[in-house]
């Protein structure tokens, strides 16, 4: 769609094209120079390993406009550090992470045209994507690859300010288990998600909270973002020990409390009775897309916990407050996270 034919203030999270991406090609075992090209289709063997056997990563990112016309990236060589991990888990090429990071501005500079204006809250989403293409029957990493940046503009998402989103614990799936892909960005993750996801809404909530895949007792995450929870003062969030998506928002927002609030700050194990006991007075999740939630309840089975009266709580609004200020360079950049483009 032509760029001056969108209508900013009306966006949601639906794909739109938009000019320009990004791709290099890894062949004879090495990455050949990138380039942009006009946004298309392109042809892939059917053997190709991704189709098969789900060979794919990716990234999730935002380019923002500020009030004064600037346009910031959140901390892109972190995103860079994790595509990279995500490969090495998956077998796949590495990707020099300054390459990835100034491939992601020329994408954005060249798709300038659609980053939202400052005023309609929305965004520009990257989508970094490195898929492995090379013809393959039996079970075993492509000899190549491909690596795309593409670009969508999307809404704010608290069209409507900000509120919380009710929550279903579930014990019927989990999401991911030790020793397995939990940790990487990798596409095939999120089709097992689909389902869970969609029973969830038809009953209501907009999301289910994972459990840990062996004792179904532990928090692991809240769909696609990690979870937080405010207990006895303190914030607690789950430990990266291989079945979370270990999250820049995650980390930044661990810093933000600790160094910004003053806030004593925990990575542990969290017990979804946890939630129930009056100890536990906030609750919300995090990440790219979904910044800082609040969860205003989460139900299990019959039972329903309703947070702080169904507002989003103190330290939850207070966080959302520093990181959108810091990424809208409203509030002083003092840990060095954002990078203009
Ligand atoms: C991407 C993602 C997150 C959030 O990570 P951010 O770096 O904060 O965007 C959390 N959980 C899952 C499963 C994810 O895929």
């Amino acid at each position: 769609m032509d760029a001056k034919d969108i209508d900013y203030y009306s966006l949601g999270f639906e794909f739109i094209e938009t000019k320009e991406m990004f791709v290099s090609n890894y062949e004879d075992g090495k990455w050949e120079e990138g380039k942009l090209v006009p946004f298309g289709n392109f042809e892939i063997s059917p053997a190709a390993c991704v189709l098969n056997y789900g060979q794919g990563i990716f990234e999730g990112m935002k380019a923002l406009r500020t009030k004064n016309g600037e346009i910031t990236l959140f901390r892109p060589k972190e995103n860079a550090k994790r595509f990279n991990d995500s490969a090495e888990r998956l077998l796949m090429p590495i990707y020099h992470t300054d390459s990835f990071v100034s491939a992601v501005k020329e994408v954005v500079k060249a798709n300038e045209d659609y980053i939202p204006p400052y005023d309609s809250g929305g965004a520009l989403y990257i989508r970094p994507l490195m898929i492995g293409t090379g013809p393959i029957v039996g079970v075993k990493p492509a000899k190549e690859y491909k690596l795309l940046i593409f670009t969508v503009p999307v809404g704010p998402y608290f069209p409507e300010g900000f509120t919380g989103i009710d929550l279903e614990i579930t014990k019927k799936y989990t999401r991911a288990a030790p020793g397995g892909t939990g940790a990487a960005k990798t596409c095939c993750n999120y089709a097992g998600s689909m389902l869970p996801a969609k029973e969830t809404k038809e009953r209501g909530f907009a999301q289910v909270i994972f459990l840990d895949a062996v004792h179904s007792e532990f928090i692991d995450e809240v769909g696609t973002a990690n979870f937080f929870a405010v207990i006895n003062g303190t914030l607690v969030t789950p430990k990266t020990v291989g079945t979370i998506l270990p999250g820049i928002t995650r980390k930044s927002i661990l810093d933000l409390a600790s160094k910004k609030i003053g806030m004593k700050t925990e990575e542990r194990d969290i017990s979804y009775k946890e939630l129930f006991e009056d100890s536990c007075t906030e609750a919300f999740c995090s990440g790219t897309a979904a910044v800082v939630t609040p969860i205003k309840s989460v139900v299990l089975d019959d039972k329903r916990r309703l947070f702080s009266e169904g507002e989003p709580g103190e330290f939850t609004r207070k966080l959302y407050e520093l990181l959108t200020g810091i990424q809208r360079l409203e509030i002083d950049d003092e840990f060095g996270w954002i990078e203009k483009v």
